[in-house]
């Protein structure tokens, strides 16, 4: 009985510490362009072949600067979407590419200086 409930423990443990590991484990922007975006910020979501088509092999991508007239379109891998044979974007991964890429509109280089 005893050992049913640690295994029952260790299995919730498990489930929780997936959905806690983020996935992908984006970098952040430097504190100057982690900030709300000036602006309208819009988030479209992909499946593996609309982000193939929107951005090339990548979770993520933006224009610097946005896209002009206010606006700054993120287009982002969806949670629980991933490229074929990877692990799937999960909703701690998905915040860290979301907030990645709104350093890009607020004009974070695509090198990504410090
Ligand atoms: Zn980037």
């Amino acid at each position: 009985m005893l050992l049913k409930w640690l295994l029952a423990a260790a299995l919730l443990l498990g489930q929780t510490g997936n959905l806690w590991a983020a996935w992908p484990p984006m970098f952040q922007p430097p504190k100057r362009y982690d900030h709300p975006y000036r602006g309208k910020l819009i988030v479209k979501t992909y499946g593996a072949w609309g982000i193939l088509r929107q951005c090339g092999y990548a979770w993520a991508c933006t224009y610097v600067g946005g896209d002009g007239n206010g606006r700054c379109t993120v287009h982002v891998m969806a949670v629980g979407r991933g490229w074929l044979g990877q692990r799937k974007v999960d909703v701690a991964g998905f915040r860290l590419l979301v907030n990645h890429e709104r350093g890009h509109c607020n004009g974070w280089p695509a090198n990504h200086p410090r």
